[in-house]
């Protein structure tokens, strides 16, 4: 940005300007090319690409996460009836050897159906302890798994934040930017003569965008890039400095 803008209203310091008014046009759409390039610039951001591509990382995650959170729920409850019937084998355990030991109260016939229970739940009882080891040793890698998962998305949401943040920190630079090239447009359109100035903007509406003014640099227009033919150079070279001259091939207006 040129020291300009610290001074609206201040005559432009360009040399051309007093010799033409065409020049200011010339200016004028230097500085609208130039808000373009920062509006251009703040909407193409390569952190915007950025972005899109850690949302979708994200989003990936999420669903991983939820598919894994899903198996170990699984596996987990399959755990807990599996500890529950622990539980529950060991508490009758408890119970008939409370009676075995109160002998007073058992029958020899009863004492055997008592033992004999006691291996058969001792039994049953290591055949789910090792299926409890087995859902365990199932649990662990997918336990990990889903710990990985965690990380990788804690770190992605941080690059989100620190894009986010690049972002915001471009879209605020741009948007001084932009306000500073208003002010100067807004200087040189207050000091410019106001019938060049309308029609300039007369054609930029119309223009959807093609350059509204050229430069003759030698005997090419810095619109087209074209040759002006040598007849047309040759009148418009020795126009009065304020008349208006169109090239002839884009029809821009010629700054000379
Ligand atoms: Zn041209």
């Amino acid at each position: 940005m040129t020291s300009d803008v610290s001074e609206p209203g201040a005559p432009t310091d360009d040399p051309g300007a007093s010799s033409s008014g065409l020049a200011a046009l010339g200016q004028l759409a230097d500085l609208d090319v130039r808000l373009e390039q920062i509006d251009h610039h703040v909407k193409h951001l390569p952190e915007r690409e950025t972005r899109t591509g850690i949302a979708a990382e994200l989003a990936e995650l999420v669903s991983e996460a939820r598919l894994l959170d899903a198996q170990i729920g699984d596996l987990e409850r399959q755990q807990r009836r599996h500890e529950d019937e622990v539980a529950r084998i060991e508490a009758k355990r408890a119970h008939n050897s409370e009676r075995l030991y109160e002998s007073h109260l058992t029958s020899p016939k009863e004492a055997e159906a008592l033992t004999a229970e006691a291996e058969s739940l001792g039994r049953r009882q290591i055949e789910i302890e090792d299926q409890i080891l087995e859902l365990m040793e199932q649990l662990e890698p997918l336990s990990s798994a889903r710990a990985d998962l965690a990380r990788r998305h804690a770190a992605a949401t941080e690059r989100m934040a620190a894009t986010d943040a690049a972002i915001a920190a471009a879209e605020s630079e741009a948007s001084t930017q932009h306000n500073d090239v208003i002010a100067e447009r807004e200087a040189l359109v207050g000091s410019a003569d106001p019938d060049l100035v309308s029609v300039y903007e007369e054609r930029r509406a119309v223009g959807r965008g093609a350059p509204v003014v050229g430069r003759l640099v030698g005997t090419t227009c810095s619109a087209c890039h074209l040759e002006v033919p040598s007849v047309e150079f040759e009148r418009i070279v020795h126009l009065e400095p304020d008349v208006l001259a169109e090239c002839p091939q884009c029809g821009a207006l010629l700054v000379r």
